[in-house]
Protein backbone atom coordinates (compact mmCIF):
# COMPACT_ATOMS: atom_id res chain seq x y z
CA UNK A 1 0.00 0.00 0.00
CA UNK A 2 1.28 3.58 -1.02
CA UNK A 3 0.73 5.93 1.60
CA UNK A 4 -0.62 8.70 -1.17
CA UNK A 5 -3.21 5.80 -2.33
CA UNK A 6 -4.37 4.66 1.39
CA UNK A 7 -6.41 7.00 3.43
CA UNK A 8 -4.05 8.67 6.27
CA UNK A 9 -5.85 11.59 8.33
CA UNK A 10 -4.45 12.17 11.69
CA UNK A 11 -5.22 15.05 14.42
CA UNK A 12 -3.75 17.00 16.70
CA UNK A 13 -6.24 16.89 19.82
CA UNK A 14 -8.40 14.24 20.60
CA UNK A 15 -12.42 14.75 20.57
CA UNK A 16 -13.76 15.96 24.34
CA UNK A 17 -15.79 13.18 25.04
CA UNK A 18 -12.74 10.70 24.64
CA UNK A 19 -12.36 9.67 28.47
CA UNK A 20 -9.83 6.95 27.61
CA UNK A 21 -6.54 6.64 25.94
CA UNK A 22 -8.24 4.04 22.75
CA UNK A 23 -10.81 6.34 22.42
CA UNK A 24 -8.09 8.98 22.43
CA UNK A 25 -6.20 7.33 19.56
CA UNK A 26 -8.38 5.91 17.53
CA UNK A 27 -10.03 9.08 17.28
CA UNK A 28 -6.38 11.23 16.45
CA UNK A 29 -4.81 8.34 14.56
CA UNK A 30 -7.66 8.42 12.13
CA UNK A 31 -9.22 4.94 12.71
CA UNK A 32 -12.66 5.62 13.59
CA UNK A 33 -15.04 8.70 12.98
CA UNK A 34 -18.02 9.23 14.85
CA UNK A 35 -21.21 9.56 13.37
CA UNK A 36 -23.65 9.40 16.81
CA UNK A 37 -23.47 8.26 20.12
CA UNK A 38 -21.85 4.67 20.14
CA UNK A 39 -21.69 4.47 16.47
CA UNK A 40 -18.49 5.50 14.34
CA UNK A 41 -17.24 4.61 10.96
CA UNK A 42 -14.37 2.60 10.94
CA UNK A 43 -12.44 4.47 8.45
CA UNK A 44 -9.85 2.48 6.40
CA UNK A 45 -6.85 2.36 8.94
CA UNK A 46 -9.63 0.90 11.78
CA UNK A 47 -11.05 -1.35 9.40
CA UNK A 48 -7.85 -3.05 8.71
CA UNK A 49 -7.73 -4.07 12.48
CA UNK A 50 -10.75 -5.17 12.36
CA UNK A 51 -10.01 -7.40 9.27
CA UNK A 52 -6.91 -9.00 10.52
CA UNK A 53 -8.86 -10.02 14.20
CA UNK A 54 -11.64 -11.50 12.65
CA UNK A 55 -9.00 -13.79 10.43
CA UNK A 56 -7.58 -14.92 13.43
CA UNK A 57 -10.81 -15.16 14.92
CA UNK A 58 -12.26 -16.98 11.72
CA UNK A 59 -9.13 -19.07 11.56
CA UNK A 60 -9.25 -20.51 14.76
CA UNK A 61 -13.15 -21.03 14.88
CA UNK A 62 -12.80 -23.25 11.74
CA UNK A 63 -10.05 -25.12 12.76
CA UNK A 64 -12.36 -25.86 16.62
CA UNK A 65 -14.71 -27.24 13.87
CA UNK A 66 -17.23 -24.34 13.94
CA UNK A 67 -19.01 -23.48 10.71
CA UNK A 68 -19.76 -20.04 9.22
CA UNK A 69 -22.96 -18.91 7.95
CA UNK A 70 -24.66 -15.31 8.38
CA UNK A 71 -27.73 -14.26 10.37
CA UNK A 72 -29.67 -11.24 9.73
CA UNK A 73 -29.08 -8.13 11.41
CA UNK A 74 -33.00 -7.20 10.98
CA UNK A 75 -35.19 -9.84 12.83
CA UNK A 76 -38.74 -10.06 13.54
CA UNK A 77 -39.68 -9.79 16.84
CA UNK A 78 -42.00 -13.19 17.05
CA UNK A 79 -39.52 -15.58 17.83
CA UNK A 80 -38.13 -12.79 20.54
CA UNK A 81 -41.24 -13.24 21.83
CA UNK A 82 -41.57 -17.13 21.66
CA UNK A 83 -37.91 -17.05 23.93
CA UNK A 84 -39.36 -14.23 26.35
CA UNK A 85 -36.73 -11.82 25.58
CA UNK A 86 -39.28 -9.53 23.36
CA UNK A 87 -40.47 -8.21 27.32
CA UNK A 88 -37.35 -9.36 29.09
CA UNK A 89 -34.30 -7.20 27.15
CA UNK A 90 -35.15 -3.79 28.27
CA UNK A 91 -33.95 -0.70 26.77
CA UNK A 92 -31.27 -1.92 24.93
CA UNK A 93 -33.50 -4.27 22.50
CA UNK A 94 -33.61 -1.68 19.36
CA UNK A 95 -37.67 -2.42 18.56
CA UNK A 96 -38.91 -1.31 14.28
CA UNK A 97 -41.35 -1.28 12.90
CA UNK A 98 -41.67 -2.54 9.22
CA UNK A 99 -44.50 -0.52 6.81
CA UNK A 100 -47.49 -2.59 7.56
CA UNK A 101 -46.28 -2.28 11.17
CA UNK A 102 -44.81 -5.50 12.02
CA UNK A 103 -42.39 -5.96 14.64
CA UNK A 104 -38.75 -6.73 14.19
CA UNK A 105 -35.53 -5.76 15.95
CA UNK A 106 -31.76 -4.75 15.19
CA UNK A 107 -29.46 -8.18 16.74
CA UNK A 108 -27.85 -7.81 19.82
CA UNK A 109 -26.96 -11.32 19.64
CA UNK A 110 -28.76 -14.49 17.69
CA UNK A 111 -29.58 -17.19 19.71
CA UNK A 112 -33.40 -17.10 18.28
CA UNK A 113 -32.42 -17.11 15.14
CA UNK A 114 -29.87 -20.02 15.28
CA UNK A 115 -32.29 -22.02 17.59
CA UNK A 116 -35.10 -21.64 14.77
CA UNK A 117 -32.58 -22.71 12.42
CA UNK A 118 -31.12 -25.53 14.52
CA UNK A 119 -34.67 -26.66 14.96
CA UNK A 120 -35.87 -26.49 11.25
CA UNK A 121 -32.37 -28.08 10.03
CA UNK A 122 -30.90 -30.56 12.63
CA UNK A 123 -33.36 -33.90 13.20
CA UNK A 124 -31.63 -36.34 13.89
CA UNK A 125 -28.40 -37.29 16.54
CA UNK A 126 -26.19 -37.77 13.41
CA UNK A 127 -26.24 -34.17 12.68
CA UNK A 128 -24.63 -33.30 15.77
CA UNK A 129 -23.11 -31.68 17.68
CA UNK A 130 -23.10 -28.74 15.34
CA UNK A 131 -21.22 -25.46 16.44
CA UNK A 132 -22.28 -22.45 13.79
CA UNK A 133 -20.75 -18.99 14.19
CA UNK A 134 -20.71 -15.76 12.77
CA UNK A 135 -19.12 -12.21 12.31
CA UNK A 136 -22.06 -9.69 12.11
CA UNK A 137 -22.80 -6.19 13.05
CA UNK A 138 -24.94 -6.18 16.83
CA UNK A 139 -27.09 -3.24 17.78
CA UNK A 140 -27.34 -2.71 21.85
CA UNK A 141 -29.06 0.72 22.86
CA UNK A 142 -26.57 0.62 25.91
CA UNK A 143 -27.75 3.53 28.84
CA UNK A 144 -23.86 4.76 28.25
CA UNK A 145 -22.19 4.37 25.36
CA UNK A 146 -18.22 5.47 25.98
CA UNK A 147 -14.49 4.51 25.40
CA UNK A 148 -15.41 5.09 21.67
CA UNK A 149 -15.56 1.00 20.64
CA UNK A 150 -15.30 -0.29 23.96
CA UNK A 151 -18.42 0.19 24.63
CA UNK A 152 -20.49 1.28 21.68
CA UNK A 153 -24.40 0.39 20.56
CA UNK A 154 -23.46 -0.82 17.11
CA UNK A 155 -20.37 -3.20 17.50
CA UNK A 156 -19.05 -6.36 15.63
CA UNK A 157 -19.51 -9.42 17.63
CA UNK A 158 -18.55 -12.95 16.72
CA UNK A 159 -21.14 -15.23 17.90
CA UNK A 160 -20.73 -19.22 17.81
CA UNK A 161 -23.82 -21.46 18.97
CA UNK A 162 -23.38 -24.97 19.89
CA UNK A 163 -25.81 -27.81 19.51
CA UNK A 164 -25.58 -31.14 21.54
CA UNK A 165 -27.22 -34.53 22.26
CA UNK A 166 -26.77 -33.88 26.03
CA UNK A 167 -25.23 -32.30 28.79
CA UNK A 168 -21.96 -34.40 29.06
CA UNK A 169 -21.05 -33.60 25.19
CA UNK A 170 -22.37 -29.78 25.71
CA UNK A 171 -19.41 -29.58 28.16
CA UNK A 172 -16.82 -30.97 25.59
CA UNK A 173 -18.28 -28.67 23.15
CA UNK A 174 -17.81 -25.51 25.67
CA UNK A 175 -14.35 -26.82 26.53
CA UNK A 176 -13.59 -27.04 22.76
CA UNK A 177 -14.41 -22.87 22.50
CA UNK A 178 -12.36 -22.65 25.55
CA UNK A 179 -9.28 -23.88 24.04
CA UNK A 180 -9.85 -21.85 21.11
CA UNK A 181 -10.47 -18.86 22.50
CA UNK A 182 -7.31 -19.10 24.55
CA UNK A 183 -5.47 -19.77 21.10
CA UNK A 184 -7.14 -17.18 19.38
CA UNK A 185 -5.82 -14.86 22.62
CA UNK A 186 -2.88 -15.53 22.17
CA UNK A 187 -2.41 -15.33 18.81
CA UNK A 188 -3.92 -11.57 18.95
CA UNK A 189 -0.91 -10.95 21.33
CA UNK A 190 -2.98 -9.43 24.53
CA UNK A 191 -2.11 -10.06 28.06
CA UNK A 192 -5.45 -11.57 29.23
CA UNK A 193 -7.05 -14.14 31.90
CA UNK A 194 -9.53 -16.59 31.51
CA UNK A 195 -12.00 -15.92 34.53
CA UNK A 196 -15.03 -17.65 36.09
CA UNK A 197 -17.99 -15.29 35.69
CA UNK A 198 -21.71 -14.62 36.68
CA UNK A 199 -24.31 -16.76 34.45
CA UNK A 200 -27.24 -14.20 34.99
CA UNK A 201 -30.31 -15.28 34.82
CA UNK A 202 -29.65 -18.73 33.20
CA UNK A 203 -27.67 -20.48 36.22
CA UNK A 204 -25.36 -23.62 35.69
CA UNK A 205 -21.67 -23.44 36.64
CA UNK A 206 -19.96 -23.33 33.08
CA UNK A 207 -19.28 -19.42 32.11
CA UNK A 208 -16.07 -17.99 31.70
CA UNK A 209 -14.86 -14.34 29.87
CA UNK A 210 -11.72 -13.33 28.69
CA UNK A 211 -10.58 -10.43 30.51
CA UNK A 212 -7.96 -8.15 28.84
CA UNK A 213 -5.75 -6.87 31.72
CA UNK A 214 -6.15 -2.50 31.45
CA UNK A 215 -6.57 -0.48 34.80
CA UNK A 216 -9.53 1.42 32.46
CA UNK A 217 -10.99 -1.87 32.66
CA UNK A 218 -14.98 -1.63 33.70
CA UNK A 219 -14.40 -5.06 35.21
CA UNK A 220 -12.41 -6.11 38.64
CA UNK A 221 -10.54 -9.41 38.61
CA UNK A 222 -9.68 -11.59 41.55
CA UNK A 223 -7.32 -13.73 41.39
CA UNK A 224 -4.96 -15.69 43.37
CA UNK A 225 -1.12 -15.23 41.92
CA UNK A 226 -0.46 -18.30 43.65
CA UNK A 227 -3.10 -20.77 42.50
CA UNK A 228 -5.72 -21.25 39.58
CA UNK A 229 -8.65 -19.28 41.03
CA UNK A 230 -9.31 -16.27 38.82
CA UNK A 231 -13.36 -15.03 39.14
CA UNK A 232 -14.76 -11.67 38.11
CA UNK A 233 -15.78 -9.61 40.99
CA UNK A 234 -19.64 -10.34 40.71
CA UNK A 235 -19.29 -13.85 41.37
CA UNK A 236 -15.82 -14.60 43.30
CA UNK A 237 -16.78 -15.96 46.25
CA UNK A 238 -16.01 -13.60 49.66
CA UNK A 239 -14.80 -15.65 52.85
CA UNK A 240 -15.41 -15.24 56.41
CA UNK A 241 -12.83 -12.64 58.13
CA UNK A 242 -11.58 -12.32 61.79
CA UNK A 243 -11.21 -16.38 62.07
CA UNK A 244 -13.78 -17.75 65.08
CA UNK A 245 -15.51 -14.91 66.87
CA UNK A 246 -14.51 -13.57 69.98
CA UNK A 247 -16.25 -13.32 73.22
CA UNK A 248 -17.75 -9.87 73.93
CA UNK A 249 -16.02 -8.00 76.62
CA UNK A 250 -17.42 -4.76 76.11
CA UNK A 251 -20.67 -3.33 77.52
CA UNK A 252 -23.22 -2.34 75.03
CA UNK A 253 -23.40 1.49 75.66
CA UNK A 254 -25.32 4.26 73.19
CA UNK A 255 -23.15 6.92 72.24
CA UNK A 256 -23.24 10.21 71.00
CA UNK A 257 -22.01 10.51 67.23
CA UNK A 258 -23.09 14.23 66.49
CA UNK A 259 -23.03 14.28 62.73
CA UNK A 260 -20.87 11.07 61.58
CA UNK A 261 -23.52 8.86 59.48
CA UNK A 262 -20.71 7.09 57.66
CA UNK A 263 -18.74 4.45 59.20
CA UNK A 264 -15.41 6.14 58.39
CA UNK A 265 -16.49 9.09 59.95
CA UNK A 266 -17.79 7.07 63.31
CA UNK A 267 -14.17 5.25 63.39
CA UNK A 268 -12.42 8.37 63.41
CA UNK A 269 -14.51 10.19 65.48
CA UNK A 270 -14.46 6.82 68.54
CA UNK A 271 -10.98 5.85 67.64
CA UNK A 272 -11.74 2.67 66.68
CA UNK A 273 -10.90 0.75 63.39
CA UNK A 274 -12.83 0.93 60.56
CA UNK A 275 -13.18 -3.01 60.98
CA UNK A 276 -15.57 -2.90 64.20
CA UNK A 277 -17.62 -0.87 62.71
CA UNK A 278 -21.10 -2.66 60.97
CA UNK A 279 -22.44 -1.04 57.43
CA UNK A 280 -26.74 -1.28 57.99
CA UNK A 281 -27.74 -1.53 53.85
CA UNK A 282 -31.81 -1.31 53.37
CA UNK A 283 -32.85 -3.08 50.82
CA UNK A 284 -36.18 -3.55 49.16
CA UNK A 285 -38.05 -5.77 46.64
CA UNK A 286 -41.45 -5.16 45.40
CA UNK A 287 -43.69 -7.95 45.20
CA UNK A 288 -46.19 -7.52 42.06
CA UNK A 289 -49.43 -8.43 43.17
CA UNK A 290 -51.09 -12.29 42.07
CA UNK A 291 -54.58 -13.78 42.70
CA UNK A 292 -54.14 -14.32 46.03
CA UNK A 293 -52.29 -11.64 47.31
CA UNK A 294 -52.39 -7.87 46.77
CA UNK A 295 -48.85 -6.32 45.66
CA UNK A 296 -46.48 -6.35 48.51
CA UNK A 297 -42.79 -4.79 49.26
CA UNK A 298 -40.48 -6.62 51.28
CA UNK A 299 -37.88 -4.67 53.30
CA UNK A 300 -34.57 -6.65 54.03
CA UNK A 301 -31.56 -5.38 56.69
CA UNK A 302 -28.03 -6.27 55.07
CA UNK A 303 -25.38 -6.33 57.28
CA UNK A 304 -21.37 -5.57 56.16
CA UNK A 305 -18.31 -4.92 57.79
CA UNK A 306 -18.06 -1.30 58.23
CA UNK A 307 -15.13 -1.54 54.94
CA UNK A 308 -16.88 -3.72 52.84
CA UNK A 309 -19.07 -3.43 49.82
CA UNK A 310 -22.12 -5.17 48.73
CA UNK A 311 -22.47 -7.55 45.92
CA UNK A 312 -25.16 -7.04 43.74
CA UNK A 313 -24.92 -9.90 41.95
CA UNK A 314 -24.50 -11.94 44.96
CA UNK A 315 -27.46 -10.87 46.97
CA UNK A 316 -29.90 -11.03 44.13
CA UNK A 317 -28.97 -14.67 43.86
CA UNK A 318 -30.46 -15.20 47.42
CA UNK A 319 -33.93 -16.20 48.32
CA UNK A 320 -36.82 -13.61 47.79
CA UNK A 321 -34.20 -10.90 46.75
CA UNK A 322 -34.16 -10.90 42.90
CA UNK A 323 -34.39 -7.71 41.42
CA UNK A 324 -33.74 -5.96 45.03
CA UNK A 325 -33.51 -2.00 45.04
CA UNK A 326 -32.47 0.17 47.78
CA UNK A 327 -35.35 1.29 50.21
CA UNK A 328 -36.86 4.41 49.77
CA UNK A 329 -36.38 6.93 52.96
CA UNK A 330 -40.13 6.58 53.67
CA UNK A 331 -39.52 2.84 53.70
CA UNK A 332 -36.17 3.25 55.77
CA UNK A 333 -38.25 5.36 58.26
CA UNK A 334 -41.18 3.04 58.57
CA UNK A 335 -38.65 0.13 59.74
CA UNK A 336 -36.31 1.78 61.48
CA UNK A 337 -37.92 4.92 62.91
CA UNK A 338 -35.01 6.87 61.80
CA UNK A 339 -33.21 8.12 58.81
CA UNK A 340 -29.91 6.73 56.85
CA UNK A 341 -26.63 6.96 58.50
CA UNK A 342 -27.63 5.69 61.84
CA UNK A 343 -29.23 2.59 61.30
CA UNK A 344 -28.88 -0.76 62.82
CA UNK A 345 -30.18 -4.28 63.69
CA UNK A 346 -30.87 -3.29 67.49
CA UNK A 347 -33.95 -2.22 67.95
CA UNK A 348 -35.78 -1.12 64.90
CA UNK A 349 -39.03 0.54 64.44
CA UNK A 350 -40.42 -2.93 63.05
CA UNK A 351 -38.89 -6.23 62.61
CA UNK A 352 -37.12 -7.24 59.64
CA UNK A 353 -35.60 -9.86 57.23
CA UNK A 354 -31.74 -9.34 58.32
CA UNK A 355 -29.31 -10.79 56.35
CA UNK A 356 -25.46 -10.52 57.76
CA UNK A 357 -22.09 -11.07 55.54
CA UNK A 358 -19.88 -13.97 56.86
CA UNK A 359 -17.86 -11.94 58.19
CA UNK A 360 -20.22 -9.81 59.98
CA UNK A 361 -21.18 -13.09 62.06
CA UNK A 362 -17.89 -13.30 63.16
CA UNK A 363 -17.84 -9.90 64.47
CA UNK A 364 -17.74 -8.97 68.46
CA UNK A 365 -17.78 -5.60 70.01
CA UNK A 366 -18.99 -3.81 67.24
CA UNK A 367 -20.16 -0.58 66.73
CA UNK A 368 -23.53 0.15 64.65
CA UNK A 369 -25.91 2.69 64.09
CA UNK A 370 -28.48 3.26 67.41
CA UNK A 371 -31.36 3.82 64.78
CA UNK A 372 -31.34 7.26 66.40
CA UNK A 373 -29.81 10.24 64.36
CA UNK A 374 -26.53 11.01 66.00
CA UNK A 375 -26.15 8.31 68.00
CA UNK A 376 -24.12 5.01 67.69
CA UNK A 377 -24.55 1.43 69.75
CA UNK A 378 -20.90 0.82 70.84
CA UNK A 379 -19.73 -2.48 72.44
CA UNK A 380 -22.89 -4.85 70.19
CA UNK A 381 -22.25 -8.35 70.23
CA UNK A 382 -23.99 -11.74 68.47
CA UNK A 383 -26.01 -13.68 71.26
CA UNK A 384 -25.82 -10.99 73.79
CA UNK A 385 -27.22 -7.93 72.78
CA UNK A 386 -28.80 -9.16 69.37
CA UNK A 387 -30.07 -12.22 68.68
CA UNK A 388 -27.47 -14.97 66.48
CA UNK A 389 -27.65 -13.64 63.15
CA UNK A 390 -30.08 -16.25 61.54
CA UNK A 391 -29.18 -15.50 57.76
CA UNK A 392 -25.65 -15.73 57.47
CA UNK A 393 -24.42 -15.69 53.52
CA UNK A 394 -21.84 -13.85 51.09
CA UNK A 395 -23.22 -10.57 50.33
CA UNK A 396 -20.14 -8.70 49.94
CA UNK A 397 -17.37 -8.00 47.43
CA UNK A 398 -13.77 -10.22 48.17
CA UNK A 399 -11.48 -7.60 48.07
CA UNK A 400 -7.35 -7.94 47.66
CA UNK A 401 -5.91 -9.59 51.11
CA UNK A 402 -8.59 -11.59 51.54
CA UNK A 403 -7.20 -15.57 51.95
CA UNK A 404 -8.33 -17.52 48.55
CA UNK A 405 -11.31 -19.61 48.60
CA UNK A 406 -9.74 -22.40 47.63
CA UNK A 407 -7.15 -22.06 50.62
CA UNK A 408 -4.45 -21.52 48.26
CA UNK A 409 -2.92 -18.01 48.87
CA UNK A 410 -3.90 -14.41 49.44
CA UNK A 411 -6.15 -12.88 46.62
CA UNK A 412 -5.39 -10.00 44.28
CA UNK A 413 -7.58 -7.77 42.32
CA UNK A 414 -6.43 -6.28 38.68
CA UNK A 415 -9.17 -4.51 36.00
CA UNK A 416 -9.93 -5.95 33.19
CA UNK A 417 -11.55 -5.33 29.49
CA UNK A 418 -14.30 -8.12 29.13
CA UNK A 419 -13.61 -9.38 25.34
CA UNK A 420 -14.83 -12.85 25.19
CA UNK A 421 -17.51 -14.50 27.23
CA UNK A 422 -18.35 -18.51 27.03
CA UNK A 423 -21.31 -20.16 28.10
CA UNK A 424 -22.55 -23.33 28.83
CA UNK A 425 -26.92 -22.85 28.13
CA UNK A 426 -28.39 -25.67 28.85
CA UNK A 427 -31.69 -26.10 27.19
CA UNK A 428 -33.28 -22.58 27.82
CA UNK A 429 -33.48 -21.70 24.30
CA UNK A 430 -34.20 -25.13 22.76
CA UNK A 431 -36.72 -25.67 25.75
CA UNK A 432 -38.37 -22.32 25.54
CA UNK A 433 -38.42 -22.87 21.07
CA UNK A 434 -39.19 -26.67 21.23
CA UNK A 435 -35.85 -27.18 19.32
CA UNK A 436 -35.57 -31.00 19.19
CA UNK A 437 -33.84 -33.87 17.62
CA UNK A 438 -34.79 -37.61 17.34
CA UNK A 439 -32.05 -39.46 19.32
CA UNK A 440 -30.92 -42.83 18.79
CA UNK A 441 -33.04 -45.13 20.81
CA UNK A 442 -35.73 -42.58 18.34
CA UNK A 443 -36.95 -40.65 21.42
CA UNK A 444 -37.47 -36.97 20.22
CA UNK A 445 -35.20 -34.98 22.86
CA UNK A 446 -34.39 -31.41 23.53
CA UNK A 447 -30.75 -29.91 22.25
CA UNK A 448 -28.01 -28.46 25.10
CA UNK A 449 -26.59 -25.12 23.93
CA UNK A 450 -23.93 -23.06 24.00
CA UNK A 451 -23.10 -19.87 23.52
CA UNK A 452 -19.62 -18.17 22.64
CA UNK A 453 -19.20 -14.40 22.06
CA UNK A 454 -15.84 -11.84 20.97
CA UNK A 455 -16.16 -8.71 20.70
CA UNK A 456 -14.77 -7.42 17.66
CA UNK A 457 -14.80 -3.80 17.86
CA UNK A 458 -14.33 -4.34 21.20
CA UNK A 459 -10.40 -5.90 21.17
CA UNK A 460 -9.31 -2.71 18.61
CA UNK A 461 -10.03 -0.70 22.02
CA UNK A 462 -8.52 -3.30 24.03
CA UNK A 463 -5.93 -4.01 22.61
CA UNK A 464 -4.92 0.30 22.81
CA UNK A 465 -5.70 0.32 26.38
CA UNK A 466 -2.88 -2.29 26.58
CA UNK A 467 -0.33 -1.06 24.60
CA UNK A 468 0.35 2.33 23.99
CA UNK A 469 2.88 5.30 24.93
CA UNK A 470 2.92 8.80 24.90
CA UNK A 471 3.64 8.76 21.40
CA UNK A 472 0.55 7.01 20.64
CA UNK A 473 -0.14 3.51 19.51
CA UNK A 474 2.23 0.31 19.51
CA UNK A 475 0.26 -2.31 17.81
CA UNK A 476 0.86 -6.26 18.59
CA UNK A 477 1.89 -7.55 15.02
CA UNK A 478 -0.77 -9.80 14.56
CA UNK A 479 -3.36 -7.25 15.07
CA UNK A 480 -1.47 -3.74 13.48
CA UNK A 481 -2.64 -2.25 10.25
CA UNK A 482 0.26 -2.26 8.31
CA UNK A 483 3.76 -4.41 9.82
CA UNK A 484 6.22 -1.91 8.42
CA UNK A 485 6.22 1.53 7.36
CA UNK A 486 9.07 3.54 5.29
CA UNK A 487 9.98 6.30 5.70
CA UNK A 488 11.73 8.00 2.45
CA UNK A 489 13.19 11.50 3.66
CA UNK A 490 12.28 13.80 0.36
CA UNK A 491 10.12 10.44 -1.62
CA UNK A 492 8.87 13.55 -3.67
CA UNK A 493 12.70 14.90 -4.81
CA UNK A 494 15.48 12.53 -4.63
CA UNK A 495 15.55 10.23 -7.38
CA UNK A 496 18.16 7.70 -5.17
CA UNK A 497 15.84 7.65 -2.42
CA UNK A 498 12.71 7.08 -4.37
CA UNK A 499 14.79 4.34 -6.41
CA UNK A 500 15.86 2.69 -2.71
CA UNK A 501 12.32 3.14 -1.41
CA UNK A 502 10.29 1.23 -4.29
CA UNK A 503 12.43 -1.46 -4.20
CA UNK A 504 12.46 -2.37 -0.99
CA UNK A 505 8.98 -1.71 -1.04
CA UNK A 506 8.30 -4.21 -3.35
CA UNK A 507 11.02 -7.00 -2.12
CA UNK A 508 9.02 -7.09 1.41
CA UNK A 509 6.01 -7.15 -0.98
CA UNK A 510 6.74 -9.92 -2.50
CA UNK A 511 8.10 -11.49 0.62
CA UNK A 512 4.45 -11.13 2.82
CA UNK A 513 5.03 -8.53 4.09
CA UNK A 514 2.17 -6.01 5.34
CA UNK A 515 3.72 -2.76 4.45
CA UNK A 516 3.08 0.80 3.56
CA UNK A 517 5.17 3.17 1.68
CA UNK A 518 4.62 6.73 2.95
CA UNK A 519 4.99 8.57 -0.43
CA UNK A 520 3.67 11.74 0.90
CA UNK A 521 6.20 13.71 1.01
CA UNK A 522 5.78 15.09 4.37
CA UNK A 523 8.74 16.50 6.46
CA UNK A 524 10.52 13.64 8.39
CA UNK A 525 9.21 15.32 12.16
CA UNK A 526 5.66 15.05 11.20
CA UNK A 527 5.92 11.68 8.97
CA UNK A 528 7.22 10.18 12.24
CA UNK A 529 5.18 11.44 14.56
CA UNK A 530 2.43 9.97 12.63
CA UNK A 531 3.70 6.66 12.16
CA UNK A 532 4.58 6.54 16.04
CA UNK A 533 0.69 7.90 16.74
CA UNK A 534 -0.53 5.30 14.33
CA UNK A 535 1.70 2.79 15.91
CA UNK A 536 3.52 0.26 13.45
CA UNK A 537 5.54 -1.93 14.66
CA UNK A 538 8.75 -1.39 12.64
CA UNK A 539 9.46 1.77 11.10
CA UNK A 540 12.50 1.92 7.69
CA UNK A 541 13.82 5.07 7.32
CA UNK A 542 15.39 6.11 3.87
CA UNK A 543 17.57 8.93 3.75
CA UNK A 544 20.50 10.79 2.04
CA UNK A 545 23.19 10.21 4.33
CA UNK A 546 22.64 6.57 4.71
CA UNK A 547 22.16 5.35 1.08
CA UNK A 548 25.23 6.95 0.58
CA UNK A 549 26.90 4.92 2.77
CA UNK A 550 24.50 1.43 1.41
CA UNK A 551 22.69 1.15 4.88
CA UNK A 552 19.09 2.10 6.33
CA UNK A 553 17.97 2.48 9.30
CA UNK A 554 15.12 0.65 11.20
CA UNK A 555 13.37 1.49 14.35
CA UNK A 556 10.92 -1.01 16.21
CA UNK A 557 8.20 1.05 18.15
CA UNK A 558 8.69 -0.17 21.19
CA UNK A 559 12.66 1.48 20.84
CA UNK A 560 14.00 4.83 21.25
CA UNK A 561 16.89 4.65 19.04
CA UNK A 562 17.28 3.12 15.26
CA UNK A 563 19.23 0.63 14.04
CA UNK A 564 21.83 1.04 10.65
CA UNK A 565 21.15 -2.09 8.55
CA UNK A 566 22.79 -2.50 5.12
CA UNK A 567 20.65 -2.21 2.57
CA UNK A 568 21.81 -6.02 1.10
CA UNK A 569 20.81 -7.33 4.52
CA UNK A 570 17.52 -5.29 5.15
CA UNK A 571 14.61 -7.97 3.91
CA UNK A 572 16.07 -10.60 6.36
CA UNK A 573 16.75 -8.10 8.94
CA UNK A 574 13.09 -7.21 8.51
CA UNK A 575 11.59 -10.53 8.74
CA UNK A 576 14.19 -11.69 12.24
CA UNK A 577 12.68 -8.07 13.70
CA UNK A 578 9.23 -9.20 12.84
CA UNK A 579 9.35 -12.42 14.46
CA UNK A 580 10.44 -11.32 17.30
CA UNK A 581 7.67 -9.11 18.08
CA UNK A 582 4.75 -9.96 19.94
P1 LIG B 1 -20.87 -6.16 29.06
O1 LIG B 1 -20.98 -6.76 30.44
O2 LIG B 1 -19.54 -5.52 28.79
O3 LIG B 1 -22.05 -5.30 28.71
P2 LIG B 1 -22.13 -8.41 27.91
O4 LIG B 1 -22.10 -9.41 29.00
O5 LIG B 1 -23.37 -7.66 27.66
O6 LIG B 1 -20.90 -7.39 28.08
P3 LIG B 1 -22.09 -10.45 25.87
O7 LIG B 1 -23.55 -10.42 25.67
O8 LIG B 1 -21.48 -11.62 26.53
O9 LIG B 1 -21.61 -9.10 26.58
O10 LIG B 1 -21.40 -10.17 24.46
C1 LIG B 1 -20.22 -10.82 24.00
C2 LIG B 1 -19.10 -9.85 23.80
O11 LIG B 1 -19.48 -8.72 23.02
C3 LIG B 1 -18.58 -9.25 25.09
O12 LIG B 1 -17.66 -10.11 25.69
C4 LIG B 1 -17.92 -7.97 24.59
O13 LIG B 1 -16.60 -8.25 24.19
C5 LIG B 1 -18.75 -7.58 23.39
N1 LIG B 1 -19.66 -6.46 23.71
C6 LIG B 1 -20.77 -6.49 24.48
N2 LIG B 1 -21.35 -5.28 24.54
C7 LIG B 1 -20.59 -4.45 23.77
C8 LIG B 1 -20.68 -3.07 23.42
N3 LIG B 1 -21.66 -2.32 23.86
N4 LIG B 1 -19.72 -2.56 22.60
C9 LIG B 1 -18.72 -3.34 22.13
N5 LIG B 1 -18.59 -4.64 22.43
C10 LIG B 1 -19.51 -5.20 23.24
MG1 LIG C 1 -23.96 -5.70 28.14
Amino acid sequence: MKATQFHLNTLKEAPSDAEVVSHQLMTRSGMIRRLAGGIYSYMPLGLRVIRKIEGIIRSEMDSAGAVELLMPVIQPAELWMESGRWEQYGAELLRVKDRHGRDFIVQPTSEEVITDIARSELRSYRQLPKNFYHIQTKFRDERRPRFGLMRGREFTMKDAYSFDRNAEDALKSYQNMFDAYIRTFNRIGLTYRAVAADTGSIGGSASHEFQVIADTGEDAIVYCPTSEFAANVELAEAVALGGERKPGVQPLAKTATPNKSSCADVAEFLQIPLTDTLKSLVLAVDRPATDKKPAAVSVVLVLLRGDHELNEIKTGKLRGMAGFRFATEAEIDEYFGCRPGYLGPLKTAKPLRIIADRTVAQMSDFVSGANEVDFHYTGLNWGRDLPEPTEVADVRNAVAGDPSPDGKGVLAIQRGIEVGHVFYLGTKYSQAMNATFLDIDGKSKVMEMGCYGIGVTRLVGAAIEQNHDERGIIWPRAIAPFEVVICPLGYDRNEAIKAASDQLYTDLKNAGIDVILDDRGERPGSMFADWELIGVPLRVTVGDRGLKEGQFEILSRRATTPDLVAISEALASIQSRLAEIK
